[in-house]
């Protein structure tokens, strides 16, 4: 595909474009084909690319999330497709809020939020195979039998429970959920209806446009207590009280749906009473950054789902770079985006100049624009996604492939356990709190 730059201002053009050169390149149908698809995401309140980014980044307010962020209708940021693939970094929205506050620590629930994406990249990076594996033996033991397929009931948010229908459908529907409403839907979905969490982890990837194997599948692992202390569950006094009961009042199961009861009830209900204690503390030690210290003086930019915007760092050391993108095969075949994702991410390259789009196997499309543009290296941002150093692995003997760090959310040198976000943030959030320094920022 050509670069989607001239299609910047021209969404429905842009939308039979790629739905075209999609089924050209890889076979499949994009349900973009139909005009409903395309309306869907045209009416979407996210819209890629770095411009977006900005205008969104623009409306935070620090003080307000901090007061309201566990409340669907609270003053979240609603940044994270946009911090997904790189459009935004962490340490930009991490300076945006404290710019817009006058104390560090009324910054400081925003700020440790976005900890939890710097931690779970972390995560990732030292322990990536953990994405599809239990972390930890469950921390109580269900009673019943658990199931490995997503029920169609749920696939179509026809469940009958009010809440978890309109939560279903918002997922599929606009690609984003609040905290609270992933949190329900994972925990029900898990402990109630007794899925395993990888079912629920794969279908939220489908769908989310801030789909991240990291903050999506850990999380569900929390969720689930394959890497936390204990399952979460939720009541449905906890439910109304931050949804302003607005599922409840008109909900036909309201006096006997799945959530009725005291915690203490419902662990009885839903897990077996003979867990013992883990033995072992889970430790995580961290990786060492993948190293960086040899940058070419010439290089191709390979722009990633990690970075997809001039604010990646390998853009921006070679902003006049030929730089690639390649949609893969293997990625499309296992993940199965949304066409909204699709749209989302074409959005984000959309508003790069001259970016070449590619589709099949990334790994050999790079070796031969390397050999095409006479290159000897090739530029990435850093990234924890073990596809991309797998990519790298391949690629090892003929081109060197050189990753550039993004501006330091915070100073984890201290960090000797991703075993729990807490020991982590113990370590960090002073730094956290601090703005980028001058000659960091780009
Ligand atoms: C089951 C489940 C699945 C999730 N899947 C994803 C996912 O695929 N991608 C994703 O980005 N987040 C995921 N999250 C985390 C979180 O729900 C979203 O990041 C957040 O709701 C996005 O909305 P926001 O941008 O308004 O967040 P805000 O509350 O405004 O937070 C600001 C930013 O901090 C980061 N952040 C906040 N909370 C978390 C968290 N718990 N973990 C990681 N980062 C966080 C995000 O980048 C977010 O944009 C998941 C959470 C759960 C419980």
């Amino acid at each position: 595909m050509k670069s989607l730059q001239p299609y910047r201002n021209d969404s429905e053009a842009m939308h039979s474009h790629i739905a075209r050169e999609f089924h050209l390149a890889t076979g499949h149908e994009l349900p973009a084909s139909t005009p409903v698809e395309i309306e869907k995401f045209s009416g979407s309140q996210f819209r890629g690319g770095r411009v977006k980014a900005i205008e969104q980044l623009q409306k935070i307010d620090p003080v307000r999330y901090g007061r309201t962020r566990n409340f669907v209708s609270g003053d979240v940021t609603k940044l994270s497709p946009w911090l997904r693939h790189g459009a935004l970094s962490l340490t930009e929205v991490r300076d945006a809020a404290l710019s817009k506050v006058q104390q560090a620590s009324q910054a400081e629930k925003l700020i440790a939020e976005l900890g939890w994406r710097d931690y779970w990249q972390r995560v990732r990076a030292a322990r990536p195979e953990g994405v599809w594996y239990d972390f930890e033996t469950p921390a109580a033991r269900h009673r019943g039998q658990v199931i490995d397929y997503l029920p169609d009931t749920v696939a179509h948010g026809e469940t009958g429970l009010d809440c978890i229908d309109a939560f279903c459908k918002k997922l599929t529907h606009d690609g984003w959920l609040h905290n609270h409403e992933r949190m329900w839907l994972a925990s029900w979905l898990v402990h109630t209806r007794k899925v395993t969490w990888r079912v629920g982890a794969a279908w939220f990837l489908q769908h989310l446009l801030d789909a991240d194997p990291a903050s999506n599948n850990f999380s569900w692992q929390w969720v689930a207590g394959t890497f936390s202390s204990k399952p979460y569950i939720f009541n449905r006094e906890n439910l109304e009280r931050f949804t302003a009961g607005i599922y409840c009042e008109t909900c036909p199961a309201l006096g006997h749906c799945d959530f009725e009861g005291t915690y203490e009830q419902l662990n009885e209900k839903l897990f077996m009473n003979d867990s013992d204690e883990r033995e072992m503390r889970l430790t995580i030690p961290p990786v060492v950054s993948w190293d960086s210290s040899d940058v070419p003086d010439e290089s191709l930019v390979w722009m990633t789902l990690d970075s997809l915007s001039v604010c990646s760092p390998a853009k921006l050391r070679f902003p006049e770079s030929p730089a690639i993108f390649v949609f893969d095969q293997h990625w499309l075949s296992d993940e199965l985006p949304s066409y909204k994702r699709i749209a989302f991410i074409c959005e984000c390259l959309a508003d790069l100049p001259d970016v070449e789009i590619w589709f099949g196997d990334t790994a050999s499309i790079l070796q031969e624009r390397a050999r095409a543009n006479k290159a000897d290296a090739i530029s990435v941002a850093n990234t924890s996604c073990p596809a991309v150093r797998r990519v790298v692995d391949r690629l090892s003997s003929t081109t060197s492939v050189v990753p550039l760090e993004w501006p330091s959310f915070c100073d984890a040198s201290k960090v000797k356990d991703l075993g729990r976000f807490s020991r982590y943030w113990n370590k960090v959030s002073k730094t956290a709190l601090r703005p980028t320094f001058a000659d960091d920022r780009f």
